[in-house]
């Protein structure tokens, strides 16, 4: 270890974190504690946090005081499991409609701060978070990691593409924060060969212990590491995260980088809900900061094993608290009560989100599929739509009119593709009157049947 690596692991990495005094230095040490605590134990502080969440919504925030007196049971017996479960789901668009009267009333110093989903499953969502759960977003974020051996001095990189993210990062505030925190941000969303090649050379001047990215930008990366001959020889752990994770891609990507890859699900509206462990037995659910609900069709809680729907309950945003929300993904309980690392926390067997292929053009071009939703989602005019690439010469868009659909939006669309595709790309729109979930019942927004020779 050179000296400047010394000084930075144990001078400026350990001041910085000092100087910043956010209370997220406390929020770690109790996140360690608790997730070596037994089932019941963590249960119960699970149960104290929602007791005292629910109490604060039905007393300062306007839609669950209404929600709550309807059911007429006191506040405080809510966060029993039956009582709970009487709640009303709350959806993405119940959200939009009850933006103001879902905000609390009594901030009392606590600042709220406007967030927004990316928008690449569908408009984004605009929501407030509060300085409580900010500090358990990233203490949850610093326990997952760790459990890949990551450290806060370790380095690492991301290849990665949501907007906001990137112009976080490309700002002034955010380039510092990088390299005191040692992470450097790559673009997900400009993977030539030239680009995967200069990635390649920042990756090894930076040498990070760490890559998160997602499942099919790695394919692609790894892709192209192995007609390289190339590997990251300081990478001891990669996170995928975003998409689902897919059988082929895991073997693909553990096997190019000779690392192990830790799946990880959140959302930018409750932050990480579960992450792997390095037994890699299922996704353990960091339920001391949120509650995690699967259910069936008729709103009944799943068995072990069963897929149903996710709904999830924020347990630290005060400011806008968001309870039994419907996410929008489909998972199950792990048939497994117990895990060989020993943490406490519940394992969730698989997630099925969102999957999104990456398109490829003749010219070497892989375009992420987080891209192709957030521009379809720029303009109205399409419920559903889904990218199909048949041929690497265009793609085809299939899509379901909304009834601000103009001709026009077709001709802006197909403009930026070829802005980003070259002028020769092919786009076709295809309208269709209803779009269905391939037979796993996934959301499959960016299908690519265009072969990648992977090298063996
Ligand atoms: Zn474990």
């Amino acid at each position: 270890m050179t000296l400047g690596r010394l000084a930075y692991a144990h001078v400026v990495h350990p001041l910085y974190h000092f100087a910043k005094r956010d209370g997220v230095n406390r929020a770690v040490r109790e996140l360690r504690r608790n997730q070596w605590l037994a089932a019941n134990a963590i249960d119960a502080i699970q149960q104290e946090k929602l007791r005292r969440i629910l109490v604060h919504a039905h007393g300062h925030v306007p839609y669950y005081r209404d929600a709550i007196d309807a059911l007429g049971v006191d506040p405080r017996e809510l966060a029993q499991a039956e009582t709970f479960a009487c709640l009303p789901v709350l959806t993405k668009a119940t959200i939009r409609r009850n933006h103001d009267r879902l905000q609390t009333t009594a901030l009392a110093g606590n600042r709220l701060q406007l967030n927004s989903t990316s928008g690449s499953t569908g408009e984004p969502l605009k929501f407030y978070t509060d300085d409580a759960i900010s500090t358990y977003l990233k203490a949850s974020v610093i326990r997952n990691k760790e459990w890949t051996g990551w450290r806060r001095s370790s380095r690492e990189v991301s290849l990665w593409g949501a907007p906001v993210d990137a112009s976080k990062a490309e700002a002034l505030r955010g380039r510092v924060h990088g390299a005191i925190t040692g992470s450097l941000f790559l673009s997900a969303y400009d993977m030539t060969e030239e680009a995967m090649d200069s990635y390649l050379s920042s990756i090894a001047r930076h040498q990070p212990i760490l890559l998160v990215s997602y499942p099919s930008i790695l394919e692609v990366f790894a892709t192209h590491c192995r007609t390289r001959a190339t590997r990251v020889e300081s990478l001891r752990a990669i996170i995928t995260s975003a998409e689902t994770l897919l059988p082929h891609q895991r073997d693909l990507i553990e096997k190019t980088f000779e690392t192990p890859v830790f799946n990880r699900y959140g959302c930018r509206e409750v932050g990480d809900i579960a992450h792997e462990c390095a037994s890699h037995a299922g996704l353990h659910v960091n339920s001391d900061c949120v509650l995690v609900e699967i259910v069936d069709g008729s709103g009944r809680p799943c068995s072990r094993g069963e897929t149903g729907d996710v709904l999830v309950t924020s347990l630290h945003n005060y400011g806008m608290p968001l309870i039994r929300y419907a996410i929008g993904d489909r998972a199950a309980w792990s048939l497994r009560t117990r895990c060989e690392c020993g943490r406490g926390l519940p394992l969730l067997a698989g997630i099925e989100g969102r999957s999104m292929d990456v398109v490829s053009t003749r010219s070497g071009k892989h375009i992420g599929g987080t891209y192709w939703t957030i521009l379809l989602r720029s303009r109205p005019g399409f419920t559903q739509f889904q990218v199909v690439q048949d041929t690497p010469d265009g793609i085809r868009v299939r899509f379901v009119r909304d009834d601000r659909f103009d001709a026009g939006v077709l001709e802006y669309y197909t403009q930026r593709i070829r802005e980003k595709c070259g002028a020769e790309f092919h786009v076709e729109f295809q309208e269709e009157k209803a779009l269905e979930p391939s037979a796993a019942g996934k959301r499959r927004l960016v299908v690519s049947n265009v072969d990648r020779t992977l090298p063996a």
